[in-house]
């Protein structure tokens, strides 16, 4: 599912962030024009796409980030808003006013929570983030970038029941930015960030908390017994796959995922619908993949792999890994 990048300006500077390359690469005074936007909601009607992801930078910078979601949901467009939820109080009770008695289906937040014990945070963000998780409760699905093997996850179960926020935690795992220096969990190091995301099993059941975890988990890193708590709990929905995400950016150029954001950025405008974006970027995937394998040296001959159950990991690894080569490899390796 596509996600529109509203702004590239943001508030934080997370250490793990993945979209730093493209953020410092492009003028955080870029922000969706209104004309860009009613383009891009038609592309998505045109498309059947009835979701609309909107990301930054931090999106509740754009001026009129109240007005544009108004209009996406008078469209009948779904939108969730990815957020550090850090923002001014005006915003805040800008959004509070308008967004009220909208159903939490039709609208709903993923807030992207750092823990203050462990990432710098002042204390004026962990108060407006605060403000806005008491605002909107169970409108939002808190979410965790894991960029360390020591992390814990306790914050975020107290936020979780202190604001009745929804009872799904999405977790990440930070990867790494091809030419760029971010904080990342080393496919070494997976394992270990496995292992101790499981060991909350027990606090999980107990709390009704699902966890939900994002793109680039290796599947021969959970135990039986773990991935069978994980079935049984999530209902079965696991996935380890490492497919395009696609994202579109306030200028309206369009790029895989973030880690990915140097490689074959192409206009919006090169496409008729948002399954040629998918299908060429799809493609993309699978040409790397035949040069840059996974994560592992196993994965060359995994069966899981050949069975299409586990990508092989993040592929921002292995590119990652040939950045500082000589530019011997396939031409789909390089921008
Ligand atoms: S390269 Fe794959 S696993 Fe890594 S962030 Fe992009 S989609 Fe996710
Ligand atoms: S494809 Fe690679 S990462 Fe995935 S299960 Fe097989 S060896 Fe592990």
């Amino acid at each position: 599912m596509p996600n529109v990048l509203l702004t590239q300006a943001c508030v934080r500077s997370c250490p793990y962030c993945f979209a730093r390359k493209h953020m410092s690469a492009s003028s955080p005074d870029d922000i969706l024009a209104w004309e860009d936007l009613i383009y891009l909601a038609d592309f998505f009607q045109m498309s059947g796409e009835q979701r609309f992801p909107i990301l930054g930078g931090e999106p509740t910078l754009h001026p009129d980030f109240v007005e544009m979601m108004v209009y996406l949901l008078a469209r009948d467009f779904h939108v969730n808003v990815f957020t550090s939820g850090i923002m001014s109080n005006r915003m805040l009770e800008s959004a509070v006013a308008a967004f009220d008695g909208i159903p939490h289906d039709r609208l709903s937040f993923t807030c992207n929570l750092n823990d203050p014990g462990r990432t710098r945070t002042s204390l004026a963000e962990q108060e407006s983030v605060k403000r806005f998780l008491a605002a909107f409760g169970e409108r939002v699905v808190p979410g965790f970038n894991i960029y360390r093997t020591d992390f814990e996850l306790d914050f975020l179960f107290r936020l979780i029941n202190e604001y009745g926020l929804h009872r799904t935690l999405r977790l990440g795992v930070a990867h790494p930015i091809a030419g760029k220096k971010n904080l990342f969990i080393t496919p070494a190091d997976l394992g270990r960030v496995i292992e101790r995301l499981c060991s909350y099993g027990p606090l999980f059941e107990r709390l009704r908390i699902k966890p939900g975890f994002d793109c680039g988990f290796p599947l021969c890193r959970f135990t039986e017994e773990q991935l069978g708590w994980y079935y049984r709990f999530t209902g079965g929905h696991y996935d380890f796959g490492c497919a395009p995400v696609i994202d579109i950016g306030p200028d309206m150029m369009v790029w895989s995922c973030f880690p990915m954001s140097g490689f074959h950025q192409r206009s919006i405008y090169e496409f008729n619908s948002l399954q040629e974006v998918h299908d060429y970027y799809q493609q993309l995937h699978r040409s790397i993949r035949v040069e840059a394998g996974g994560i592992y040296e196993a994965c060359d001959a995994c069966t899981y792999r050949e069975d299409g159950l586990c990508a092989g990991g993040c592929v921002a690894h292995s590119l990652s890994r040939f950045w500082q080569e000589e530019p011997v490899r396939m031409k789909e390796m390089y921008t």
